[in-house]
């Protein structure tokens, strides 16, 4: 037990455990949205994000009410259904130094959603986007949504016949530098999965299995706490090294991957039963497929590419964030603009 006269623990920024609460959930009790949620507010946390350099963002469902539960200090803006990396889009380019967390939800990304999402992937906005994925629209009632698989059963017995979208398969066909599938009811892989998302540069895609245990967690549900367990196939285990710890950091030679972020963070991929290579994107797809033949649920780092500039960087954006730029240096001088006005002419 901790002794009550401690100061609390403090992190790298100087902040507390407390300072990454938002508001007391209004979830239902179990729903797997509020175990992600306190899984972001242990990552950003430890690795010493301050929340007031970050920003909030989500659409519309169950999934998209979580920002409010984490990091009441941020910024944030809930936007409309499936509309929120348009929104992201925009406050990154008015503050590129603020570090984006977008929450969406399956039916928000993978439905009314789809058009933004893929253009948000290939234009690379430098942003964390989690999907919490439970196969259903939980604020309507529980209606299949478009990742649900094929085959799996409502509790009214109605049987999903269309075959499910595969996010992670999308983003990495579509250029995402860091793609990852994880599981609300694993902290230890998803916590480290989460601080390499802080690292990199660019979207990092993180689709997190999240039952909902009103609609969606009964017998013939794949998406339920006991059918993600029992069919759950790790590909390797995840740890994180910050940047600010020494290059010395303990990780057993030879039986550990190390991957190297922007920031100098390193991901340690712990090699299971065969060897995987995430930044070879064929093989990526591959296993991801070969999982869903045998039914199984695949988790892991499945891609990781470092090389990819994000699209502040294609627009050359000034390092400065336009937002705090003088009037003067945002538009060209009056006799600048005269001179490429008659040149129109
Ligand atoms: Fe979570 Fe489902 Fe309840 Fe929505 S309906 S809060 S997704 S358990």
């Amino acid at each position: 037990m901790s002794n009550p006269n401690e100061a609390p623990k403090s992190n790298r920024v100087g902040l507390t455990f407390q300072d990454y609460r938002g508001k007391e959930s209004t979830l239902c009790t179990g729903c797997g949205h509020d175990a992600i949620t306190s899984h972001i507010i242990r990552a950003f946390f430890e690795y010493g994000v301050d929340p007031r350099r970050v920003i909030k963002l989500s659409g519309i469902g169950c999934s998209s009410k979580t920002p409010t539960y984490f990091m009441a200090r941020s910024f944030g803006f809930n936007a409309v259904h499936g509309r929120m990396p348009s929104v992201a889009t925009g406050a990154l380019l008015a503050n590129h130094h603020l570090k984006a967390v977008g929450i969406s939800g399956d039916g928000d990304t993978a439905s009314i959603g789809m058009g933004q999402f893929v253009h948000a992937l290939r234009r690379n906005i430098p942003m964390i986007y989690i999907m919490e994925n439970n196969g259903v629209y939980g604020l309507t009632k529980g209606q299949f949504s478009a990742t649900a698989d094929a085959g799996s059963k409502l509790k009214t017995g109605v049987v999903n016949e269309l075959p499910a979208i595969d996010c992670c398969v999308l983003a990495i066909e579509l250029g995402c530098g860091y793609v990852a599938r994880s599981f609300a009811g694993d902290p230890k892989q998803l916590v480290p999965l989460l601080k390499g998302a802080l690292s990199h540069k660019g979207m990092a895609f993180l689709d997190v299995l999240s039952p909902c245990v009103t609609f969606n967690n009964h017998e013939g549900s794949s998406k339920s706490y006991k059918h993600l367990k029992d069919t759950e196939e790790l590909l390797h285990e995840v740890g994180f090294v910050p940047f600010y710890e020494p290059i010395s950091a303990d990780y057993p030679e030879g039986s550990v991957q190390v991957i190297e972020l922007h920031d100098g963070s390193r991901l340690t991929l712990g090699k299971l039963e065969r060897e995987y290579n995430p930044t070879d994107k064929m093989e990526a797809l591959r296993r991801i497929q070969e999982a869903r033949d045998r039914d199984e649920f695949l988790t892991g780092l499945f891609y990781v590419d470092t090389r990819q500039p994000d699209f502040t960087e294609r627009l050359n954006v000034v390092d400065e964030p336009l937002a705090t730029l003088a009037p003067e240096r945002t538009r060209p001088a009056r006799d600048v603009l005269r001179k490429i006005m008659d040149g129109l002419k």
